[in-house]
């Protein structure tokens, strides 16, 4: 199949995928932040858990629950981010391309 450029009329043109890209990032980094958020749960886990040494056990638990939040909150995020921008840059069944002669973005 071959694609060509609707301004230019030339056929080096490239797939984007901006929005995938975008969306991967943004979500990966909203997910983490969200997962971070959640570290008030883990030190509550920990300090339960933690009751013999209350100290040691809610900075352990405030520390593994923040980091496994924020592990599972970016790969879920990403993941997520990744699908919307999959959907934006495939939208109407179509996908982006990119001219490499003369930079004009356009669906086909
Ligand atoms: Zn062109």
């Amino acid at each position: 199949m071959s694609i060509c450029c609707p301004k230019c009329g030339s056929f080096r043109v490239v797939k984007d995928d901006r929005y995938r890209t975008l969306g991967t990032a943004a979500g990966g980094v909203g997910g983490a932040a969200a997962g971070l958020s959640n570290i008030g749960v883990g030190a509550a886990a920990g300090a339960a858990i933690g009751s013999v040494v209350p100290v040691l056990g809610s900075a352990i638990g405030a520390l593994t629950g923040g980091l496994v939040g924020a592990v599972t909150g970016a790969v879920s995020g990403a993941a997520l981010g990744h699908k919307a921008g999959h959907a934006l840059d495939n939208r109407h069944g179509r996908h982006l391309y990119r001219c490499r002669n003369c930079g004009k973005l356009f669906a086909a």
